[in-house]
């Protein structure tokens, strides 16, 4: 058995100390670096597709609910938390996906994990795409089902751990957009293995809602799946509606339940008015101009074909997200700081947040950019290319 040490309590926590020189021998150390408000570089790292984050409506609606609602909800949604801008967001959200009801949570993290725990349990099997996001993961781990997370982009690994489950309910979990490199999820092709073995569907379609599908009703609604009995949609508030906040999409009897039992709903201080009111308007926004998801997959198909034509490993988007292969890890982040240096912010993804160990510029289209904007990118986006990034 080992001896129980005897620490003095300043020595407590020395070993975050020793996991902080592993990280930095591997190169994994994460900065913070402070967004300035007045931005002169071009922003290809955010998820404000629609450009709506600083629409002057959409703010003028957040200032406007914060003078009549106050600067927090004050409570949690079961007890003074939910206003009337609340249920008005979860009845436009439903409309506007054609499914019967909608619930927002303070997070797209907190609905995952609501979502997912209140779905299954230890009566239950979950079978999901091994590259789902984080938060869908943590809810995997939090619901005390059997969990088998499959090969990615293979319907029949999904199809074979259904059928070889030992648990009577199953919930398949999938991303439709897959946030590091972009690709799709075959939504359809999910929904009819998951109706053949008795499954729902639950697929978080954060980087598809406002981008994909008719007007930006997101890639579930595309699949024909928003009003499916056995389809549940999660996504966040924070990407193209610009704003804050997450929420879940789908049957009636879905939504009760998760009002009833999912933690992360019940027992967090309810989404901001402010943000709400933001979701709100950025939502009204988008349905009154339709062309806006176009212009985002447009920029975004328009980024990655003149980066592969200069020879770069990009990838081929189908919504807003492309990512460029870099050679290593420090590579990639000496790219990333390069790129910074000359006014355009990207993304820089590298293990562990990439399942495949391959690093990546990861980078966001957005329906605002113009076209010299798009140039002037890709121009810097080559023009400091290490060694080793060309296919
Ligand atoms: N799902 C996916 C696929 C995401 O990319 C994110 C945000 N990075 C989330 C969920 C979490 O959403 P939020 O940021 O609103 O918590």
């Amino acid at each position: 058995m080992n001896a129980i040490p005897q620490l003095p309590p300043e020595n407590v926590f020395d070993w975050l100390d020793t996991e902080a020189e592993k990280r930095a021998d591997a190169g994994l150390v994460r900065r913070l670096r402070a967004r300035p408000a007045q931005a002169d570089e071009l922003d290809l790292a955010g998820n404000d597709y629609l450009g709506l984050a600083r629409d002057k409506r959409v703010v003028g609606a957040a200032a406007a609910a914060a003078m009549r609602w106050g600067a927090g909800a004050t409570g949690s949604r079961l007890v003074t938390g939910s206003t009337e801008l609340h249920a008005e967001l979860e009845l436009e959200l439903a409309r506007f996906c054609g499914a019967q009801a909608a619930l927002v949570f303070s997070s797209g993290f907190a609905a995952n994990l609501g979502a997912v725990t209140a779905l299954s349990g230890a009566e239950s099997a979950i079978v999901t795409d091994k590259y789902i996001h984080a938060s869908l993961i943590e809810g995997c781990r939090l619901s005390r089902a059997d969990v088998a997370a499959v090969a990615h982009a293979t319907p029949s690994a999904i199809q074979h751990a259904l059928s070889t489950r030992r648990k009577p309910r199953a919930l398949v979990v999938t991303d439709s957009v897959f946030s590091v490199d972009g690709d799709l999820a075959p939504l359809g092709e999910l929904a009819e293995i998951c109706r053949g073995a008795g499954a729902a569907l639950l697929v978080d379609d954060a980087h598809g809602f406002g981008v994909l599908g008719e007007g930006g009703r997101g890639a579930v609604h595309a699949a024909g799946l928003s009003a499916s009995p056995d389809v549940v949609t999660t996504v966040t508030l924070s990407k193209s509606l610009g704003a804050q906040g997450g929420a879940v999409i789908g049957p009636r009897r879905v939504i009760k339940h998760l009002v009833d039992t999912a933690r992360s709903f019940i027992f967090d201080t309810a989404l901001a008015p402010a943000s709400v009111a933001a979701a709100l308007t950025a939502l009204n926004v988008l349905k009154a101009d339709p062309s806006l998801p176009t212009k985002v997959t447009d920029n975004a198909g328009n980024i990655a074909m003149q980066l592969k034509a200069a020879g770069l490993r990009a990838s081929l988007p189908d919504a807003a997200v492309i990512s460029v292969q870099a050679p290593s890890a420090e590579a990639a982040v000496t790219w990333a700081e390069s790129c910074a240096d000359q006014g355009i912010r990207v993304g820089c993804f590298r293990p562990p947040s990439v399942p495949d160990g391959i690093s990546r510029l990861r980078l966001t289209a957005r329906a605002d950019l113009t076209e010299a904007d798009v140039d002037r990118a890709v121009k810097v986006i080559t023009a400091t290319a290490p060694r080793g990034a060309a296919a």
